[in-house]
């Protein structure tokens, strides 16, 4: 094929730049859901409630009783690089709120209908501003809401078939959005999420700081068996401070498919700590088989650059070998105790 040598820059319409920002964002209903449920949890949100109809591709609705949105904001909460949660650079080094690039809602209201309802603190009067998907907007109108925001987002990838395309059939696409959820309840006890699918009541996660209300939301998401054939550790050292679960070696996995790992509330995937808890179970695990654990680390936010991944996935902790041996041999000890058949549990 010719190139036209002629073919001048151009800068895209801001419509089209949000849909290439969802492009990396926005993969399914699942990945809605995290960001609405990531922007209630930083909003100080204690109860929500999560609504989805045919595996939330027709309909992903999540309601909350935090801080809420003033009217004048609403126009920028769904503009693209718009955020209240960082300022200057230096906040940029500290994130200590799980969003902060300020591109969730415009991405999603690129490919789908969104409208957002919101009463914010000490206001009278909440108001609501609706996406046609196009760029078009309404609003920000009058409306009744209590204190809180609910944001609504229907038929997700309407006009962009290239992404509908990649959708899965309703109980998968729900599947993927209940482990986010499930997930999600695992980084935050002191939050009630309910989840409704198709108007019938999926699971609620009640609120609560006690071990109890951990168990219960460990055993939900990973199985009795799993918690059952665990260890809980507790341990803290050097600024870092882990808990959770590990699986003792007999409950392993064929597949790498039961890792939860948080860092300061934040699901992460790390290589790093992947390969700090694969070493610490190298004496116990063989062949091809998998740990499984669900587990905390808490470090001060300006170790760690949560800056690397457009999902958020990813992160570099800013002392590698620090976070590296503090995992390795908490979870190593541990583990050397069941072989031992010495009580397991390790605290302090
Ligand atoms: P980010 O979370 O990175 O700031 P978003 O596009 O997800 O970007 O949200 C933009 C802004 O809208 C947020 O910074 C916040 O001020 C506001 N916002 C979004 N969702 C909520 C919510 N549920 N409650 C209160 N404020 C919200
Ligand atoms: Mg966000």
């Amino acid at each position: 094929p010719r190139i036209n040598p002629h073919r001048p820059i151009r800068a895209l319409p801001p419509q089209l730049v949000n849909q290439i920002a969802a492009g990396e964002v926005v993969e399914r209903p699942a990945s809605v859901a995290k960001e609405l449920l990531e922007n209630s949890l930083d909003a100080g949100a204690r109860r929500i409630t999560i609504e989805v109809e045919q595996g939330g591709v027709k309909l992903l609705r999540v309601r909350d009783d935090g801080r809420g949105i003033p009217a004048s904001d609403l126009p920028l909460a769904v503009s693209s690089h718009a955020t209240s949660k960082l300022q200057d650079q230096a906040d940029l080094e500290r994130v200590a709120t799980l969003g902060f690039r300020g591109e969730a809602l415009a991405s999603i209201a690129s490919v789908a209908r969104v409208k957002i309802r919101s009463l914010a603190e000490g206001a009278e009067q909440a108001h609501e501003l609706a996406g046609d998907g196009q760029g078009g907007w309404e609003g920000p109108l009058p409306t009744a809401h209590p204190q809180g925001t609910t944001v609504e987002v229907r038929e997700l990838f309407f006009n962009t078939p290239g992404r509908r395309k990649f959708l899965r059939t309703e109980r998968t696409e729900f599947g993927h959005l209940e482990t986010v959820v499930r997930r999600i309840g695992l980084s935050r006890n002191d939050v009630e999420l309910r989840l409704i699918h198709n108007g019938k009541p999926v699971f609620t996660l009640p609120a609560g700081e006690d071990q109890g209300v951990r168990e219960r939301r460990v055993g939900a998401l990973c199985g009795q068996p799993f918690l059952e054939d665990s260890l809980y550790i507790e341990h803290s050292g050097a600024g870092l401070s882990l808990h959770g679960w590990v699986a003792r070696p007999s409950f392993s996995r064929s597949q790498p498919d039961l890792q939860h790992f948080f860092v300061n509330g934040r699901m992460v995937r790390d290589r790093l700590v992947a390969h700090a808890i694969r070493q610490a179970y190298r004496d116990v695990l063989f062949g091809q088989r998998h740990p499984a654990y669900v587990l905390h680390l808490s470090l001060d936010p300006a170790l760690v650059d949560v800056n690397a991944h457009p999902q958020k996935h990813e992160v570099r902790f800013r002392e590698q070998r620090l976070v590296h041996d503090f995992l390795f041999r908490t979870l190593h000890e541990a583990l050397a105790q069941t072989r031992a058949g010495a009580d397991p549990a390790v605290s302090g």
